[in-house]
């Protein structure tokens, strides 16, 4: 049984702030270890629950924050981009997801370091109309591919929207959230070991699901600034509904996001 965790950095227990999430900043590497030591939490509980093969996705910023030579030896690492999957990649063929480190939606209040895809650049992501996380995206996903996500671990906002979203998917809340950039973390050993209990007993309940059929999805991208809409508008495919805000539609959740990805991108161009 081959399991897939996607490790993203802003829902890791202690994280509060940019200081902790990028690098070069002061506690960067700090961070990458404590990042590190919640994905091999998942990693132990992946294989004791019956899990004969682990890839762990690099799955914040550039990707490349997880120490390779610090993670449990038996699990593999994809890290880099690009990746058209981005924070799922690696999941074809797996029988089951884990989200470790994932934070809540742009716009949540008292959640830590909210944002969806990008903290710059998207003010709202909607799928099919209403505001998503990235792990409702990434559930999407995983779920064209036939793919279960069977559990989440962050701060108790994701926790949240998680079950209010993706009902059947279990939560590990090792944080709670006070504002954007504070919040009560939980004693560390008792983070790691919620996040390996759970990996465990989720990975051995794990079900097969079959892959969804495909159907159309449309992304509305609302920018934080009117400049980044203009921009992406470059691209035929792109429609704009108003003046910071653009739509896309794909024939499936693939092709949906490889033109919302392609529509983020290019609206980054704008900065340069
Ligand atoms: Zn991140």
């Amino acid at each position: 049984m081959r399991i897939l965790i996607s490790v993203d950095m802003e829902g890791i227990a202690g994280v509060t702030g940019r200081l902790e999430i990028l690098p070069g900043q002061q506690d960067y590497d700090r961070f990458r270890h404590l990042m590190t030591e919640e994905a091999n939490a998942a990693i132990t509980g992946a294989f004791a629950g019956g899990a004969t093969s682990v890839v762990v996705n690099d799955s914040h910023g550039q990707m490349r924050n997880l120490l390779y030579e610090a993670l449990d030896p038996r699990a593999e690492l994809i890290s880099g981009h690009n990746k058209v999957l981005t924070m799922v990649e690696g999941c074809r063929g797996a029988h089951g997801a884990l989200f470790i480190g994932y934070h809540a939606r742009a716009g949540s209040q008292a959640a830590v370091l909210d944002h969806t895809i990008s903290s710059v650049q998207v003010h709202n992501w909607f799928m099919n109309g209403r505001p998503v996380s990235e792990a409702e995206i990434n559930a999407e996903i995983l779920a064209y591919y036939g793919v279960p996500l069977l559990m989440v671990s962050g701060d108790d906002k994701i926790a949240a929207q998680v079950q209010e979203r993706l009902p059947g998917v279990e939560t590990v809340i090792v944080k709670y959230g006070i504002d954007h950039r504070a919040a009560r973390s939980l004693p560390r050993a008792q983070v790691l070991d919620s996040i390996q209990r759970c990996a465990e007993k989720v990975v051995r309940g794990a079900q097969p699901l079959a892959a969804a059929p495909p159907q159309p999805v449309t992304f509305e991208l609302e920018f934080t600034r009117s400049f980044y809409a203009e921009v992406a508008c470059l691209m035929p495919v792109v429609t704009r509904i108003d003046a910071r805000t653009v739509e896309v539609s794909g024939a499936n959740i693939i092709e949906a996001w490889r033109w919302a990805l392609s529509a983020l991108r290019l609206a980054s161009t704008g900065d340069n």
